[in-house]
């Protein structure tokens, strides 16, 4: 029997639901903003925007949801335990979902979840090791081994996004400083621009990585300069994790990885630079080919993978 699936992809500052096959397969999807807020306004956002999307689609009946969570989530409970970036914590998602629309709810953390889209639907279909990494406003990543999601002891491994790339550096939202997060992920780029002397604001409006993006591709110099940085912190954190876990495959995702273009020689570069290079002589990096639907399948996947316990999905 096939399944169709209610995708919700929760961000830090958007959020998209959309309706799903098993296959991957997107028959409809609608994206809202939103202002960061408390957890019971992010819910009721979300019901609202399902809601809507059902009743324009009357014919298609989902018999599972699948969420993606910014932050730390346990797939056993269902709970949205923490997001660092808005101070949201302890939310029963899937019980609050199951309540409402009545069918089971699978969730997972974002880059869990993508990760499980790129084993089932994506690059990595066929491959039982590699590393996800998704660059947005927060970085976060996820481990594939032996054809199963890592969590880890706790629940909580990949979190890439919070390894030091710099001593005593940028105060993060973690509670240390200096972690990856705050230097290669959005706001970091555009404050390393700023450092560099750009200038944070345009006539129109702010900076944002992606404007930063634009003008590097037409080689203005301080941009060129801001991402020659982000191939060096995010090309020195993913050598570290691979000389650890010897993946096949790296996979970006995420707004960042848009503009994979523009950084990838600085990328390669310090991957050659900070890996043990005998040891990972077959290692491939590549952005993601979902690009803004990356959320979207992630949910999906989970909700897939959650109903039939396939790839370690849940199993800490
Ligand atoms: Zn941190």
């Amino acid at each position: 029997m096939k399944h169709d699936i209610l995708a919700i992809d929760i961000g830090g500052s958007k959020y998209m639901t959309g309706l799903l096959n098993e296959e991957g397969g997107i028959y409809a999807a609608n994206r809202c903003a939103c202002t960061p807020g408390s957890g019971e306004k992010v819910m009721a956002g979300i019901i609202a925007a399902a809601r809507l999307l059902l009743e324009k689609n009357p014919d298609y009946r989902p018999d599972c949801i699948g969420v993606t969570i910014p932050g730390l989530a346990d797939p056993k409970t269902g709970y949205w335990v923490e997001a660092s970036f808005s101070g949201i914590s302890n939310i029963p998602v899937a019980a609050i979902l199951s309540k409402e629309f009545d069918i089971p709810v699978y969730i997972d953390n974002d880059a869990q979840a993508c990760a499980l889209a790129e084993r089932l639907f994506g690059a990595c279909r066929g491959v039982g090791d590699f590393l996800y990494l998704t660059v947005s406003n927060g970085i976060g990543g996820a481990i594939f081994a032996k054809d199963s999601l890592y969590y880890g002891a706790f629940g909580n491994a990949g979190e890439l996004g919070h390894i030091t790339v710099v001593e005593n550096g940028r105060p993060c939202k973690c509670g240390k400083s200096g972690c990856l997060e705050m230097y290669a992920a959005g706001p970091g780029i555009v404050r390393n621009y700023m450092e560099l002397g750009g200038c944070g604001t345009t006539e129109k409006r702010e900076v944002d990585a992606k404007y930063i993006a634009g003008l590097a591709a037409k080689e203005d110099p301080l941009a060129v300069e801001t991402f020659k940085l982000e191939g060096y912190y995010l090309g020195k954190a993913i050598a570290g994790a691979c000389n650890l876990i010897n993946p096949r495959y790296v996979i970006i995702g995420g707004g960042v990885s848009l503009a994979f273009a523009v950084y990838e020689k600085y990328l390669l570069e310090n991957i050659r630079r900070f890996i043990y290079r005998s040891a990972n002589k077959e290692l491939k990096i590549m952005p993601s080919a979902f690009g803004y639907n990356g959320g979207l399948l992630g949910a999906a996947a989970v909700a897939v993978c959650g109903r039939c316990k396939k790839f370690g999905w849940g199993t800490f």
